[in-house]
């Protein structure tokens, strides 16, 4: 049958039978809100590349979180900016670490918030590669490979400080081989058999990641992390990385970036039956950020557009910086 039997308008004249035949809806219940905490106190310093995105100190954390709980949002993701690098990234699994410290202050203003811990080393290493390196020079300039299966140890170290902590949920995103394993197998011996993993599956080495670096001062010294994450020109490979998470014994699977990424989410939903995260990542943040700054977009529609989109390509949930403003329009709406 076709035109003038089928009027697809007839499901589209009014507000109400458009809502009535929506496929896909936005709630809160999607977001997950990324936070940057650090050293010291009264800190609140927005971060220049994200406006609207800040580095706390532990003390200025209280109200953010309590922001966060007021919105309905459930589960926030930890990022810390340490007071000392080394170069095994020994800051990121000190029972003291500035990501283990604002877990247990979060834990206990609100213990039902998820606190979602991101497991790498990058934030914490002098070099700033998500694993061990081995250094050498090379015409003059200071080279390096990173060492897969040592790297396994420190990052298992790190999820069960984390998990010590109070993490209700374990997120590695350092991309080693057999990370999910590792940490599952540290994590069970370690009496956190209950912990999930939300494993960085499908994690692209991506130029959408730059404003994260300046949030998280976590650019590499050296190299680039194109050994360890995926070329964005592939989408079979995808496929490989989240099977091998998937028979590792990750609990949820996720693509990262997500905006240029849509056909891999996709793809990753209609292959595994575990749930799937998208991650908004910082540079698409931005982008629409400075957009709006400049009067060129409505921030909103532009925003709601896109989660609505990475929702219908098939993420259950989205790890958003516009987690709290969405959280917002949706209570306006
Ligand atoms: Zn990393």
């Amino acid at each position: 049958m076709s035109f003038p039997i089928v009027r697809h308008r007839r499901l589209r004249q009014s507000a109400n039978i458009r809502s009535l035949v929506r496929e896909t809806v936005l709630t809160v219940d999607d977001f997950i809100q990324p936070i940057f905490v650090a050293y010291g106190t009264g800190v609140k310093k927005e971060i220049p590349s994200m406006p609207g995105v800040y580095h706390f100190s532990l003390d200025t954390l209280e109200q953010e979180v309590k922001e966060i709980v007021e919105l309905g949002i459930k589960a926030v993701l930890l990022f810390g900016i340490p007071e000392t690098k080394d170069a095994i990234g020994s800051s990121g699994f000190a029972e003291d670490g500035i990501v283990q410290e604002a877990t247990r202050v979060i834990k206990k203003l609100y213990p039902d918030l998820l606190v979602v811990a991101d497991t790498c080393l990058c934030e914490f290493t002098d070099h700033g590669h998500c694993g061990m390196v081995h250094t050498y020079e090379r015409d003059g300039h200071v080279c390096g490979d990173v060492m897969n299966d040592e790297s396994l140890e420190l990052l298992a170290r790190t999820a069960v400080s984390q998990a010590r902590a109070g993490a209700d949920i374990i997120a590695p995103s350092n991309m080693m081989d057999g990370f999910v394993q590792a940490i599952r197998a540290a994590l069970d011996e370690n009496g956190f058999s209950h912990i999930p993993i939300m494993s960085y599956s499908v994690k692209y080495a991506s130029a959408f990641y730059g404003p994260f670096r300046d949030a998280a001062d976590s650019a590499p010294q050296f190299g680039d992390r194109k050994t360890y994450q995926m070329d964005p020109a592939n989408v079979r490979e995808a496929l490989r990385e989240a099977e091998s998470d998937v028979l590792e014994g990750a609990d949820m699977l996720m693509v990262k970036p997500a905006l240029a990424f849509m056909d891999v989410i996709r793809l990753v939903r209609d292959q595994f039956d575990l749930p799937l995260v998208a991650y908004n990542v910082s540079g698409e943040y931005s982008m629409v950020k400075a957009a709006a700054q400049q009067g060129w977009i409505n921030e909103q529609a532009i925003v709601t557009e896109m989660l609505l989109g990475m929702k219908r390509a098939g993420a259950d949930m989205i790890i958003t910086y516009f987690s709290k403003d969405m959280a917002r329009w949706l209570r306006e709406a």
